[in-house]
């Protein structure tokens, strides 16, 4: 018994398990709050940032509500909801700052690395879309963090905006676009790698790449037992620890499961898989600049709206478009076909089977885009690029996102396209559950867990004046203060060296 008191004392004080971007946030902040701090991150795969934050893996668009129409519902009353829209254009601007505090400090080298400017876009056409467009350019303008958006219907304008939506478009039909120079590409995997890589370097911190969780277990001391395997060797050991994060994106869900605390129970996972059409034309490639989104499919979850997307890839610009929906019952891109099935448990059997139940549309929209033939993704391409031709494209697997179901007292569960910690054992366990908005708001979900689980911590002076310093807003709104805004815009601009390309004339 002695023994194993000895053992379970032993250990770092933090586990983080998955190497993607989540847990490169929490363990940057976690070290630079309390450098004294120990770490250890498992991750199943040879390298960091291979699933969902991986570059190729995800949209790399810096969400800030500028061009995401679903974050901006219509409502019964015909008036346009921005409050969802302001929440996320709140949170990009936090991870800025974060991200701007890694540069000052050395830790990323070069801010076009990972970050570059790029006008967000939405476009629609047919009358009821444009008027709804209209409706919404009004509504945000209205609040700080939207102005400098620009509107058009005008055909010449958006031409000259977005050239390749125009060329060969019926120019009869209504067309309208907004445009905010302000937005901005991620490449969220350069990020994610860079941030292991100088914990990598920090004393107290070790990562354990091909090293994959099996089991946890909180034992008598209030520590938790982590079982691991080591994918090469084959050999499994236990590891103890204080604090667990689980940033295991798709296989978070199983692993809270296995943590047996009351507060994960009863959540269930849908799995969303995705397909892009990646261009290979570089002339083509160069003519578009900038991300347009696009409304919806009716009967379509949020995270398939289209878009037709300039990406910045290794220094390389590129051309995505997609996404589109598929169903497939892995959690993981590289995860096992048995993970849905296997994530059906008694506590989560009610609420699954009621969401499916009410989401059977869905369903049927996933598996209709899974049996769409190329020349029908061909289609759904010319409707942003009329002049598209298929030999210029390939079609290229996205990341695997898992959609949280969860219990609900009137309808049994329900399914929900958002993110949520999910903390237990005193906060002495905390998981990530979802996938949207997704990494741009990585900063801010981590600060949520960071004052949820750390709350003894968080006030004291030496974390307050250090969160300041690395989120120079931090406590205070950006969207009821538009002086501030302007100052951390001006400041996350030049630190991250975010030119809004010139306006044309
Ligand atoms: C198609 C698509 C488009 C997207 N577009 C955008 C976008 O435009 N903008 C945006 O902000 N977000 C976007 N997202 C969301 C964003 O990619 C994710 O929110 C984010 O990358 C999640 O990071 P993570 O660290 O939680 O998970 P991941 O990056 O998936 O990392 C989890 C890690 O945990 C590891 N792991 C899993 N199980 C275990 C285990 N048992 N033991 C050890 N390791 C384990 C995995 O191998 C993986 O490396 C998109 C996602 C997808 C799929």
């Amino acid at each position: 018994m002695n023994s194993m008191k000895d053992a379970t004392d032993k250990g770092p004080d933090v586990v983080l398990i998955g190497a993607g971007i989540m847990s490169a946030t929490l363990g940057m902040m976690l070290k630079e709050l309390q450098p004294d701090l120990t770490l250890e991150i498992y991750e199943r795969l040879d390298v960091a940032a291979a699933e969902s934050s991986d570059a190729w893996n995800n949209a790399g668009t810096g969400h800030s509500a500028f061009c995401e129409l679903n974050y901006t519902p219509e409502k019964a009353d015909g008036t346009i909801d921005v409050s969802k829209a302001v929440k996320i254009a709140e949170s990009f601007e936090i991870s800025k700052q974060f991200w701007a505090y890694l540069i000052q400090h050395n830790i990323i080298e070069l801010p076009t690395s990972f970050i570059k400017s790029i006008p967000h876009m939405s476009f629609v056409w047919g009358n009821d879309n444009v008027n709804f467009l209209r409706k919404r350019y009004e509504a945000m303008t209205k609040c700080h963090l939207f102005q400098g958006m620009e509107y058009s219907e005008n055909q010449e304008k958006l031409k000259e905006w977005v050239p390749l939506i125009m060329e060969g478009r019926d120019n009869s039909e209504p067309v309208a676009a907004t445009k905010m120079d302000l937005g901005t590409d991620v490449n969220f995997g350069a990020l994610t790698r860079s941030m292991f890589n100088y914990l990598q370097q920090q004393e107290g911190v070790t990562i354990h790449f091909s090293h994959e969780v099996r089991k946890l277990r909180q034992v008598e001391n209030g520590r938790w037992r982590i079982r691991v395997k080591d994918l090469h060797s084959g050999e499994k050991r236990n590891v103890f620890a204080r604090y667990i994060f689980i940033g295991a994106g798709g296989g978070a869900l199983s692993l809270l499961e296995k943590s047996d605390i009351p507060e994960g129970q009863g959540y269930g996972g849908f799995p969303v898989s995705g397909q892009w059409l990646k261009c290979t034309n570089r002339a083509v490639i160069e003519r578009h600049k900038a991300k347009v989104y696009g409304l919806a499919a009716v009967g379509s979850p949020p995270m398939s709206v289209p878009h037709l997307d300039t990406r910045f890839i290794n220094g390389q610009q590129e051309l995505l478009f997609g996404p589109y929906a598929g169903f497939s019952t892995k959690f993981l891109k590289k995860g096992s076909f048995l993970d849905l099935p296997k994530s059906i448990k008694p506590a989560n059997l009610r609420p699954m089977i009621s969401a499916g139940i009410h989401n059977l549309a869905l369903t049927k929209y996933l598996i209709d885009q899974v049996r769409q033939s190329p020349e029908e993704r061909l289609g759904a391409l010319k409707d942003y690029f009329p002049e598209a031709k298929a030999e210029d494209w390939e079609l290229e697997v996205a990341g695997q996102r898992v959609q949280i179901i969860k219990k609900d007292p009137d309808k049994g569960g329900v399914l929900e396209f958002g993110t949520e910690v999910v903390s237990g054992a005193n906060c002495t366990l905390a998981a990530l559950l979802g996938a949207s908005p997704g990494a741009s708001t990585s900063v801010s979900i981590m600060i949520g867990l960071l004052e949820r689980c750390f709350m003894h911590r968080i006030n004291t002076d030496e974390w307050k004046a250090k969160l300041k310093e690395m989120i120079p807003s931090y406590g205070q709104s950006l969207a009821d203060n538009p002086e501030l805004l302007d100052e951390i815009r001006a400041y996350t601009g030049r630190v991250l060296d975010l030119t809004p390309a010139v306006k044309e004339k």
